[in-house]
């Protein structure tokens, strides 16, 4: 986060009642194929990436009544759930975050199956968005000149 020349959009998180029906919009109509599809157990739901450029959409589709794609769904129907930006020093900008007073949704620093660091921060605190913070292995070892 000591260049923001380095901050990118890594992906968009949809949240989708069935990742299949989804497909049938995004694969069959605008012809993105999904790179990878994975159950992340911990949170309970599916993942399908779409890569887009430098980017990707993360269709999120729920593996229980009870995860948080679930109860989002209840609660606003299918849409957008999150906004991932990549960051050189996750460390760094959590440090930020805290020392501006905003909320994070858990203190704990997680790890996807893909392989990179990620925390949310709340979406009260920044404009209502979702935001997740993520921080690949490879960012972390190049050292970031301002
Ligand atoms: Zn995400």
């Amino acid at each position: 986060m000591s260049s923001r020349k380095n901050l990118k959009i890594d992906h968009i998180g949809i949240a989708v009642n069935s990742i299949d029906q989804a497909l049938e919009f995004y694969r069959d109509v605008l012809g993105v194929e999904p790179s990878d599809r994975f159950l992340a157990e911990r949170e309970q739901i599916e993942a399908a990436l779409l890569p887009l450029g430098e980017s990707r959409l993360e269709l999120l589709e729920s593996s229980s009544e009870d995860s948080v794609i679930a109860r989002f769904i209840d609660k606003r129907g299918e849409g957008l759930h999150h906004v991932a930006i990549r960051v050189p020093d996750l460390e760094v900008a959590i440090k930020r975050i805290c020392t501006a007073g905003i909320h994070l949704v858990t203190d704990e620093i997680q790890t996807s199956p893909g392989g990179y660091r990620y925390i949310f921060v709340h979406p009260r605190s920044v404009t209502g968005v979702l935001l997740e913070l993520v921080e690949y292995p490879e960012d972390s070892k190049v050292e970031v000149i301002d």
